[in-house]
């Protein structure tokens, strides 16, 4: 006996990076940032009592809402937060998709869209991006054309790190019918000089939400804490229907708004992963090989032929350093590699070399 829904029973589910448990490994397989978050989180987390765990924690996280309206110029109202990106992910279609609509993605994209939409028993299209991993700028008509109910873009995109411009964004807002999820999970990496920000465009276009994460920029993974930005007519039914009623936790809350309380320390890990952003871009075509302009903390790395990228991530692997190979169409000649810190990216150099022949 089965008791799983069709859709439930069809679906595989998502395929996280490797985790490994020693810690002699370098991971530079899941896009976390190199650097430990502000020490002002280990004194916030040192600072909570457990008593305080008795009650509740505030339901819509309003101290950290109030903070982050702060940070980014806007109002409360258009913010909610959410256990890490992924459950507003799902909190999206959960409250704008109807089972029978198609929902759509620039592709590549991210893989977990696939695997909500199953959950969710709904079509994802697939629209591929541009040679250059750019938007195509007709991706409103295409959108239109099929009745794309909500389309998610990544930007700058994962796998590429390429950053689409604020203007190529509101040429996309301004003639799509439908909800464009934008998915910022990488923003924070984004040189200052690209003077790429988003945010102010909510006020603009009500068919708007932007995705953050404390996931990369802000070192906390680990905690599960994001949040949406959006005009208060598509928050507020998330905010107030359809989440749980206390979806983040009091020390999540505490210990996020201690690490955007420094923004200091924050941007300046922000600035030594672009250099080595940068560094490892120059050394690795120098050895042949070629990645797209990354704005992120990641670079997609081509591997010629006729070496393979499969045995190159294996060697890697052996080498103990963990790098993502995805064996799915478009990318099968790739590897994703993290930015890591400094030491870590000699390391990856070095190990590099003799598999490169
Ligand atoms: C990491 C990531 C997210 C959000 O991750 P959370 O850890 O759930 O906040 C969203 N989109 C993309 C493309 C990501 O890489």
């Amino acid at each position: 006996m089965n008791f799983e829904r069709q859709n439930v029973q069809a679906m595989s589910g998502y395929v996280s990076g490797e985790q490994p448990d020693q810690a002699d490994v370098i991971k530079l397989n899941t896009n976390e940032n190199p650097y430990p978050a502000s020490p002002t989180v280990a004194t916030a987390l040192a600072a909570i009592k457990v008593e305080s765990l008795r009650r509740y924690p505030p339901p819509t996280a309003l101290p950290l809402r109030l903070a982050l309206a702060k940070l980014h110029g806007i109002e409360a109202d258009n913010i909610i937060i959410t256990n890490g990106g992924d459950e507003l992910l799902r909190l999206l279609l959960a409250t704008f998709v109807e089972a029978s609509e198609t929902i759509g993605t620039a592709a590549p994209s991210y893989s977990l869209y696939d695997v909500l939409a199953d959950a969710h028993g709904c079509k994802l299209k697939k629209f591929p991006l541009q040679q250059d991993w750019l938007l195509n700028p007709d991706l409103a008509d295409q959108l239109n054309q099929e009745n794309i109910k909500l389309c998610f873009v990544v930007n700058p995109n994962a796998p590429s790190g390429v950053l689409n411009a604020v203007a190529q964004i509101e040429n996309l807002l301004g003639r799509y019918k439908g909800l464009l999820v934008l998915d910022e999970a990488y923003v924070n990496f984004v040189d200052p000089e690209q003077q790429y920000d988003c945010v102010a465009l909510v006020r603009k276009y009500p068919n708007l939400i932007i995705l953050r994460t404390f996931s990369k920029g802000y070192s906390l993974a680990g905690l599960r804490m994001a949040y949406g930005i959006g005009s208060a007519t598509l928050i507020n039914p998330m905010q107030y229907k359809t989440k749980d009623s206390y979806n983040t936790d009091l020390i999540a809350q505490t210990l996020a708004l201690a690490a955007i309380a420094d923004q200091a320390y924050a941007s300046n890990t922000w600035q030594l992963v672009r250099q080595e952003r940068a560094m490892l871009t120059n050394a690795l075509l120098a050895m042949g090989i070629s990645c797209p302009p990354s704005q992120s903390n990641f670079l997609l790395a081509q591997i010629p032929a006729p070496l393979n990228a499969e045995q190159v991530y294996l060697g890697l692997k052996k080498a103990g350093i963990l790098v993502r190979y995805f064996k799915v169409d478009g990318l099968a000649d790739r590897l994703r590699i993290t930015v890591g810190t400094p030491e870590e990216n000699r390391k990856l150099l070095i190990a590099l070399q003799p598999l490169l022949g």
